[in-house]
């Protein structure tokens, strides 16, 4: 099987902090990591592999330090990774990225499989997976958490609120990947070895065939027109008991705020 993993180098969350005077994110000083839904993904790619044979190849899109990203995707078992890296990429929204990345898995070309996280933690609109799948007119399984491959088809697990759909569908395919049930395994010490062997690829604009009127900011049409943090909203009081008296009490307070 040939994989492709689509891996987002992200600021660790639980590490940004909000400006009160600007409203925008402190980024300095944020260490990055891999966006935690794309180990995941990772980890159903090296699985299938291991199981099926072929190659996982990942990919990122970003700045050169992107690559960092990769290379820890190397150490815990990933074949190869190629770096999308170009000036012509910036300003990308879920559109111009999900173009880019599709116009690099094209370049490749046979590929059974594009795996991608269900959601960045940063930007999380969970769009550029299906975003994919439409590029390259292929089929999408999203909110996957099993994958079973029997030499001819996909047969996934697609998670629901109550419970999951079982789903079959035959590559090529996009797959998108919710939390597993299991830990992404961890680097290796020869996995850590050829990562800092590995000179990981840079693919341009030129490499990949990109209309410059479908990437970047020219090929965005996303306009993000504020940034802020939602106001607190005063303290909420619960009512005790189970009582009329506590429904009346509810009642009263609600008549006194003009909601009844
Ligand atoms: C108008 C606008 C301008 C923007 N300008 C910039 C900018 O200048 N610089 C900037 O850094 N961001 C910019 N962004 C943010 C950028 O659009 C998103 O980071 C990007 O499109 C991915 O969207 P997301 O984070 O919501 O990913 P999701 O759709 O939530 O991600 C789903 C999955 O897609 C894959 N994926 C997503 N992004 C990548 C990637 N880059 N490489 C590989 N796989 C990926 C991962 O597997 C991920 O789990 C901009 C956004 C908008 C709306």
């Amino acid at each position: 099987m040939e994989i492709v993993v689509c891996v987002k180098q992200v600021p660790d969350t639980t590490e940004v902090k909000i400006d009160p005077v600007t409203n925008t994110l402190i980024r300095e000083g944020v260490p990055s990591i891999v966006n935690p839904f794309d180990k995941f993904a990772l980890e159903m790619a090296l699985q299938l592999r291991d199981k099926h044979g072929g190659k996982v190849t990942v990919i990122s899109m970003g700045p050169p330090q992107a690559a960092a990203a990769l290379r820890e995707c190397i150490a815990m078992g990933a074949d190869e990774a190629v770096l999308l890296s170009d000036r012509a990429f910036a300003g990308s929204d879920t559109l111009a990225t999900s173009y880019t990345l599709s116009q690099a898995v094209r370049k490749m070309g046979n590929v059974d499989l594009v795996i991608c996280g269900k959601q960045a933690i940063d930007g999380d609109t969970a769009q550029v997976g299906p975003e994919m799948a439409e590029h390259l007119g292929i089929g999408q399984l999203t909110y996957i958490s099993t994958i079973e491959f029997d030499g001819e088809k996909l047969i996934a697990h697609r998670e629901q609120d109550e419970g999951y759909d079982v789903i079959e569908a035959k590559p090529p395919l996009v797959v998108t990947i919710i939390k597993l049930a299991m830990d992404p395994r961890l680097p290796t010490v020869k996995g850590t070895a050829k990562a800092y062997r590995t000179e990981v690829p840079v693919w341009t604009a030129a490499d990949i065939a990109i209309d410059p009127k479908f990437a970047g900011l020219e090929g965005s049409p996303t306009l993000v027109k504020r940034i802020f943090t939602p106001e607190r909203r005063g303290k909420g009081e619960i009512i005790q008991g189970d009582s009329k008296e506590a429904v009346d009490v509810l009642v009263d307070k609600l008549r006194q705020a003009k909601i009844l």
